[in-house]
């Protein structure tokens, strides 16, 4: 079993999302646990405040280093590490992180417990990057209103590659599951359609039944960039 801990001020963006589909599956047969945890649970104060000014003064607030540092040690506690996964590993979303990719979501899906710190507003006291988190990791170069989206992304593309969650047969020939490849193009029924005012068949090959010629063909058109267009 791998667990997930997410840490974020807006829980009721994240909830939704693991509770349909493969992810929600994969939580009922035991195999992955995703815990989303409100971070003004680790305040003290009557406003729950999570967040301040910064030092030096500028526009925006920023999250402070208290509540993250208690909410990432509980998450720690709560998580027995045993068997063949033993280590754990505390992310930190940030657009200045590490790229993240399918390389990255192998290596991440060994690990016994990830921990995710979503940030928000101007960003995050500098001292969760340096003692706190592991590891900073981004999404893409492009900046989002918080780290959510990138929770999302992040968890449920590890959580496909924990043993048990996908048949391991349909994720070998997966894009990106081997260095630069990219899956072949599929088909389903219709055989034949009119998009545009011109009649679209599915190539025949995929009909004839000759599993040497339909595996050929797919060789031959796997390895092109996803959605570019077809001359
Ligand atoms: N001021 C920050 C900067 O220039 O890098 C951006 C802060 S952003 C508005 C608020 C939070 O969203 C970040 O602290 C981070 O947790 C999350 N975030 C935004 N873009 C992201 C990305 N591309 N990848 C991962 N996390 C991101």
């Amino acid at each position: 079993m791998m667990r997930f801990d997410i840490i974020t001020i807006f829980p009721n963006v994240l909830r939704p999302y693991f509770k349909e589909g493969v992810i929600s599956r994969a939580q009922k047969r035991k195999l992955i646990r995703i815990e989303i945890h409100n971070l003004r649970d680790w305040t003290n104060d009557r406003r729950k405040t999570v967040d301040d000014k910064p030092y030096g003064g500028g526009l925006g607030m920023v999250l402070m280093v208290e509540p993250i540092l208690k909410a990432v040690s509980d998450a720690k506690k709560k998580c027995r590490l045993s068997g063949s996964r033993r280590k754990r590993k505390v992310i930190l979303l940030s657009a200045k992180g590490k790229k993240f990719d399918q390389k990255m979501a192998g290596r991440l899906s060994k690990f016994g417990q990830l921990i995710v710190i979503s940030g928000r507003y101007e960003g995050i006291d500098e001292r969760v990057a340096k003692y706190v988190a592991d590891e900073e990791v981004s999404i893409g170069d492009y900046i989002l209103t918080g780290g959510e989206a990138p929770a999302m992304v992040i968890v449920d593309a590890v959580c496909r590659l924990v043993p048990g969650v996908i048949k391991k047969d349909s994720l070998k020939d997966e894009s990106f599951s081997r260095d630069g490849y990219l899956e072949y193009p599929h088909y389903t029924r219709p055989e034949k359609i009119v998009i545009k005012r011109k009649t679209r068949r599915v190539p025949p090959v995929l009909l004839s039944g000759n599993h040497k010629e339909v595996e050929n063909w797919r060789k031959k058109h796997s390895g092109k960039r996803a959605g570019a267009r077809r001359s």
